[in-house]
């Protein structure tokens, strides 16, 4: 059996969290918006405690959490459900960054056409976005600043947490792409200062197909985010549609899980980036990581084998070592990778570069072993 090295791109779900759903997908069946019978109302209570898990890890209000289908709806309905606040306000002017997942870059594009203006911000050569550029671009009539809090190709950590600081004092809106750090990064996100958060359960050993996105309360107040889809009132109308009951447990429960086993989680994921960092060193092959690991995610390895291209070694490695070289939503096509090409590397390390991602379960002996075996098969590769 091969190892399991792509956690960024979607992480298997814990055997407790699969239990529970199990058990809801068999007991709890009914519609939790349905008022007339007690099956709706075992449903209710069942969203109703995973909105509460939820909040939880997040510590924010149960009140404040909507479900999604996942970032990707979470992130489209933050951003193009402002349209009709920013036509009303005249605040027409985003600022984003240029390494933002395509759930974003393509949201605030698809506006560029409804006369909203977006700025992106480049990343520097350590793939962080420069806090001082991102608030020179303020206008009087900027809108929304939106930041991901860790990029999903290199695990570079942005500095939410002073433009948060910075943006409350003032009338933006901020909106954070929490998908890579939901889970990983719990006291920080507990602290963050934010108006708008997106999270997706698969990123945190939950299901695949939801998510949810944190609306923040002012003066007890939402941000003015409206639906983007139509029908029903469920999820305050914010996201209309039956809510999926043992997805949303699912996700409760995995946020539980991630919150009450943050501490030891955290330490795991560490002992392994380390151990592989160690193998790597002591490999004698030519290598360089990309993004600071200063800042970077403890479960996050992006790395160029120099003179290896990664097609070439993912597919020789593709039989015991399922590793990737960025996002799987840009995996179809080839060419590279514009998150690497933004912060200024030069082709030959952007076409050599491969993401190693892993979760606190990987068996570290395991994950030795597989990681000698591709330096190894790299180093055959090498032209
Ligand atoms: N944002 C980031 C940073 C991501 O890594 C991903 C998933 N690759 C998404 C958004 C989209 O998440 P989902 O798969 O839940 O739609």
């Amino acid at each position: 059996m091969g190892i399991y090295l792509d956690y960024n791109a979607s992480s298997p779900i814990d055997h407790r969290v699969l239990d529970l759903m199990i058990d809801v997908y068999k007991n709890v069946y009914g519609n939790s918006d349905s008022r007339t019978h007690i099956y709706g109302e075992n449903a209710r209570k069942v969203v109703e405690n995973a909105r509460l898990q939820v909040a939880q890890l997040l510590r924010v209000k149960s009140g404040e959490i909507f479900f999604t289908s996942g970032a990707t709806e979470s992130n489209n309905i933050a951003i193009r459900g402002l349209r009709k606040y920013a036509e009303e306000s005249g605040k027409k002017h985003i600022i984003t960054s240029s390494i933002e997942h395509k759930a974003v870059l393509e949201t605030v594009r698809s506006l560029k056409g409804e006369r909203f203006e977006v700025d992106f911000v480049d990343p520097e050569e350590d793939g962080r976005v420069d806090l001082n550029k991102v608030l020179a671009l303020i206008r009087n009539d900027t809108l929304l600043v939106s930041l991901m809090h860790a990029n999903n190709e290199t695990g570079v950590i942005q500095p939410v947490k002073e433009i948060g600081d910075v943006l409350a004092e003032k009338d933006i809106l901020f909106h954070v792409d929490a998908t890579q750090s939901c889970g990983k990064l719990v006291p920080e996100l507990k602290e963050l200062k934010y108006n708008m958060l997106s999270i997706s359960a698969h990123k945190l050993n939950g299901p695949q197909g939801v998510g949810a996105l944190v609306l923040r309360k002012r003066q007890y107040k939402l941000p003015p985010v409206k639906a983007i889809t139509f029908g029903g009132l469920q999820e305050c109308g914010i996201r209309p549609g039956t809510v999926p009951v043992a997805l949303a447990a699912g996700l409760g429960k995995a946020c539980e899980l991630a919150d009450a086993e943050y501490d030891e989680n955290y330490a795991r994921y560490l002992e392994k980036k380390q151990a592989i960092i160690e193998v790597i060193e002591k490999s004698g092959i030519c290598y360089v990581f990309n993004g600071d690991q200063k800042y970077c995610m403890p479960n996050t390895i992006n790395v160029s084998f120099l003179g290896v291209e990664s097609e070439a070694l993912m597919l020789s490695v593709k039989q015991f070592c399922g590793i990737s070289n960025g996002s799987a939503c840009t995996s179809h096509d080839y060419t590279p990778s514009y998150v690497l090409r933004a912060m200024g590397l030069d082709t030959e390390r952007i076409s050599s570069a491969v993401r190693i991602s892993w979760g606190a379960d990987t068996d570290k002996i395991e994950l030795v072993n597989q990681v000698k075996k591709l330096i190894e098969v790299a180093r055959g590769l090498k032209t």
